[in-house]
Order: C-alpha cells, then structure tokens, then sequence
C-alpha cells in the first residue's frame, strides 16, 4: 500500500481496505461565473491528483446552476487553463444537463412529504429562520399536502408565478442546531436566459440540493470541497438519502488555498475587471491561471506549490514568497540567461577593430549546455547603473581606472568618460583586453565584476512591464488596499537574439530578474512582462 499522503488519501485507503468503495470518482466543479484563480488550482490538484493516484476518473462539471452570473465566456477560459495546468478530465458536464433529472427528484421529495412549495419572501424566510442561539419558525405552508405542493411546484415551472413569488423548500427541521437544515430553499423561481438551456427552465435549483445529485448522478465517490461546506454537509447527506442514493458520494471538506498581498474571490476579482483597475482577466497582476500565464508562471510551477502548500484541514495564510520561490526554482532550470540593458549608456570601445561573434552559454543549470551568439564591437550599451564616476564604497562595477568583465565577452579597462551640463554620465569610453575573453591566456586577471551589455548596432528596443503586488499588505477592506501604481513600463535595449523570441518564451535577464514575451510577441511588439526577480526570500 503506498504510504499515507494526507487526510483525505486516509480515509479513502480505509474505505478501500474495508471494500466501502471499490473505485475512485472524483470531480473538479467550478461555477462559470469567472475565470479560475490559484485556489482553483490547488482544488484541480487534489480532484485530478486523487484520481490519478487510484487509478480512478476526475470529470470537469460545469455547477451552471445560476444562470443570472454565468457565461460562456468563462466555460471556455476554465478548459483552457486547466489544460493549461496539465490535468486532462474524464468527461465535460453540465449541472444543466440533468436539470429535468433533478425536477425528478424534487417531485419524489414532494411525493415523501417531504419538501413543499412556500409563499414567504426571501426576507420572510430569513426572519422566520431564527439564529444561532434560538429556533426557528414553521412557515404557515409547511402543511400543505402533498397534492397542493406538485401542482404548485408543476406551475411554478410553467411560469405562473413570478420571481421570488414561490420557493421550494426541504422539509426538515426548523429547531435544528444547523441552520442549514431548518427548512432550506432547494427551487427558486429566476427568469434569465442560461447559457446551455436558455429559457426553457424559470426554475432552477439551489446548490445545496444540486450538487449532491450531481455528483450522485454521477458516481462520484469521493466529493471534495472547501471548508466553509463542512456545515452543509448534513443537507448534502439528507439530500442524497432521501433521493434514493445509498451510500452515494461522501462530501470532505479540505481548508482554501489563501495567498498574502492578493485575494481569491471570483466576486471580488470580476469587481476590479468591471471597473477597469486591471487589464481584464488575464492581467498579469490578477491571481487568475490566465493571468499567471500572463506574467510567465510556469504551470509545473503552480503544481509544484500546491503540492507543497498540501492537504490542510483549517484555513491559512500563505506566504508569497512562497509561489515565486516555486516560479523562480521551475525558471532557474529552464530559462535563458539573455542580456538586457534598462537604462543604457553608450560604452565607446576605443580599440575595437570588426565586429566580433562571442558565444554566450544559454543557461548553465540545463542538462545539455548550449551558445548563442552576440556581437562585440566598438559601440555598445551598458547599464548607467554599472559606471560610477564617484563609486560609493564596495562597488563592484565599472569606475574610472578600473576593469571590469562584459558577460560573455572580454574584460574592459576605462579610459575616460564625458557627462552632460548637469553631470549625467553620457558616455563611456574603455579599451577592450585582447586575449580576455573565457580560455584566452589573459581570461584570469582580477575584476572587479561581470555586467550585462548589449551591441549599439543590432540592439533590439524592448518594453518591459513591471508589476507590484495587486494589494498592500494588511487585513483591511480589500478595497481600500489596491496598491497605487502596480504597473510600471520601461523601455530598454535587448541583444537581437530577442528579436526571434516566441509568446511565452521565458528569459533571465542577466541581474534584473526573469521576464516572459507576451502573448503578442513578435513582428516589432517586442514586449515583456516581468515574472519575477532574481532574490528569493522564501524558507528564510
Ligand atoms: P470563489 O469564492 O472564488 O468565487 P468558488 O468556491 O465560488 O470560488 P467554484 O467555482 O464554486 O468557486 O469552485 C470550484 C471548486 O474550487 C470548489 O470545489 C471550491 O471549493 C474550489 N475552490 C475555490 N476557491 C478555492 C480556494 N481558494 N482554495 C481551494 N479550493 C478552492
Ligand atoms: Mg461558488
């Protein structure tokens, strides 16, 4: 038997070993209201990662059951990144296709005494619900026979009625300890279009009533969800009894991925799409798969963290830090190191003769070591922040009468430098070492450091989008912590390599940070989103 992964792999060994099951079922059942977020991806994980474990089968439901928020538009993007993410479902369903199933059932509960069609409003319902502390009320159409109640629930389906007219409620028990049992709404009249069955229906199910069923419907064994359900199991139980589907799936609960510095809330994630604080979705900053995709995450990257953030059974805070630490390991393997200079000043090579090819490792963490080419020659590009005319103490980079290693290429020794009438360096001048490049015979004098540069003459102009955080840190409204100016653009100069990058391609900048061609790369949109910076603060 393999060994015990977490809580939930427990308790289905057990099951396994007694013969309470006798094969895995699980299913990833988002709500097309929105596009899924990294909470999404540690629920993917566990669904797809249990089934995958015990050889058994994970089904992608839609839960389109609230025709009023949904939509197409978020059907398509969920497919898209959870291929994206690499799990691969069974089958694709719809809660909307077993709609006339689920009638079926409510009809059966009718017929058992117990559910019945009530009149009170949503408010009065409320009202009537009691609290915590003290009992609720019967609702005065709690005795309504059972013919009153399928003629009413048939016409409530014909459309007699008007919205909020007329519930369906289960018939349980108003004095319960668990306010979700004290009589809950399982029908509620909506006229909307839905995406799948348009306007055939004007009554749809609750969630409560719904999923069980769904997942009974199904063969679902195994049932997993978020915390806050755990107070709605007993409903989930009662419904699937009661509809005739034992033992039927078991609902367990597991805490909710929630990550510092953002939030994990389709609500709240729509609101700031709708009002234009973000670039939709799939904007970089956003804690959406698309937007992860966006800024350059790798997806093994995201399947790496959720299975170190694990299977916990109470709810917590994860670090930051902790993602990019995953992002930076999964980039550190598979990422070019390229050279990219942001805010360039010319650096003159007084004694450069031709142009010169240089070969220049790839990445020095890959398994096979590859070379590119870049081209040396008498007018180059190097960082301002690399030459100091005044250097303060330590600096380790270019200074007047000092040397100094170009990346890839040879050593530089200053000759002279010239400023503008408010003293901003303008340019550099240096000559190069011959014979100093890696295995000439003048490669081990000392520098002081290695800095990136870029050719003047085949240099490529580059934007690069920068982001912070899209909240400040804290635990107020999240409304009131957008952080100010969480993009930033610059431009900078790129060695032409760049110039033949694909979308998504990722990079390292040499000392700036790792950066992923967007979505649109190519034909002169030469334009980069910043993934992460090169400093990993995580485990320390
Ligand atoms: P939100 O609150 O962001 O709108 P939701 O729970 O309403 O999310 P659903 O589409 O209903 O979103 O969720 C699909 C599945 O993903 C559910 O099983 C849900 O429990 C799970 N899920 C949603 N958010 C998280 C999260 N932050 N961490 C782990 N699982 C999550
Ligand atoms: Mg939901």
């Amino acid at each position: 038997m393999e060994g015990s992964g977490n809580f939930i792999e427990d308790i289905i060994d057990d099951e396994l070993a007694r013969g309470a099951v006798t094969e895995v079922a699980t299913r990833f059942p988002p709500e097309p209201n929105g596009y899924l977020h990294i909470g999404h991806a540690k629920a993917i994980c566990i669904d797809f990662g249990i089934a995958a474990k015990y050889g058994g089968r994970c089904n992608l439901r839609y839960d389109d059951t609230n025709p009023s928020k949904e939509d197409v538009e978020y059907v398509n993007s969920i497919k898209r990144d959870i291929e994206w993410l690499g799990f691969k479902w069974d089958a694709e369903l719809y809660a909307s296709d077993y709609f006339e199933r689920m009638y079926d059932c409510a009809v059966s509960l009718i017929k058992k005494g117990l559910a019945y069609v009530c009149d009170y409003s949503a408010e009065e319902i409320r009202q009537s619900r009691g609290t915590l502390t003290s009992p609720g009320t019967d609702s005065p159409y709690r005795n309504r026979s059972v013919e009153e109640n399928l003629t009413l629930f048939k016409q409530m389906r014909e459309g007699k009625f008007a919205d909020g007219e007329k519930t369906l409620r289960a018939k349980i028990d108003m004095s319960s300890p668990n306010i979700n049992m004290r009589d809950p709404v399982i029908y509620r009249i909506l006229r909307a279009t839905h995406h799948r069955t348009g306007d055939k229906w004007c009554i749809y199910p609750m969630y409560d009533f719904a999923h069980p069923l769904e997942d009974a419907f199904e063969g679902i064994t195994y049932s997993l969800c978020t915390l806050e359900f755990e107070d709605h199991r007993p409903l989930y139980d009662w419904v699937k009894v009661n509809c005739g589907f034992v033992p039927g799936p078991r609902q367990i609960e597991f805490a909710r991925l929630n990550i510092k510095r953002t939030i994990m809330s389709k609500r709240y994630l729509k609101k700031l799409v709708d009002e234009g604080r973000v670039d939709g979705w799939s904007d970089p900053r956003m804690p959406t798969l698309s937007g992860m995709r966006e800024r350059g995450y790798p997806p093994e990257a995201i399947r790496a963290f959720c299975a170190a953030a694990g299977v916990a059974k109470s709810n917590g805070e994860t670090e930051v830090a902790m993602l990019e630490h995953f992002v930076r390991d999964s980039l550190n393997k598979s990422a070019d190191r390229v050279m990219v200079v942001k805010d360039p000043i010319k650096l003159n090579i007084v004694n450069a003769a031709a142009d010169e090819e240089c070969l220049v490792e790839n990445n020095p963490n890959a398994d096979e070591v590859t070379y590119r080419s870049v081209t040396f020659g008498k007018e180059l590009y190097i960082d301002r922040s690399d030459f100091a005319a005044d250097p303060p103490p330590k600096y380790k980079r270019l200074v007047p009468g000092g040397t100094v290693r170009l990346k890839g290429a040879y050593i530089v020794k200053y000759v002279s430098h010239e400023c503008d009438a408010d003293g901003n360096v303008t340019e550099v001048s240096c000559e190069y070492i011959p014979d100093s490049k890696s295995g000439g015979v003048n490669a081990g004098m000392k520098v002081k450091g290695v800095i990136q540069w870029v050719n003047a003459k085949d240099s490529i102009d580059v934007t690069l989008n920068e982001y912070d955080y899209l909240l400040l840190d804290g635990d107020g409204d999240f409304n009131d912590r957008l952080t100010p100016d969480s993009k930033k653009v610059y431009s900078a100069k790129a060695e032409a390599s760049l110039a033949l990058a694909k979308p998504y391609d990722r990079f390292q900048f040499i000392r700036m940070g790792y950066y992923s061609a967007v979505g649109s790369y190519g034909e002169g949109r030469y334009e980069f989103n910043m993934v992460t910076g090169l400093k990993d603060s995580y485990g320390k």
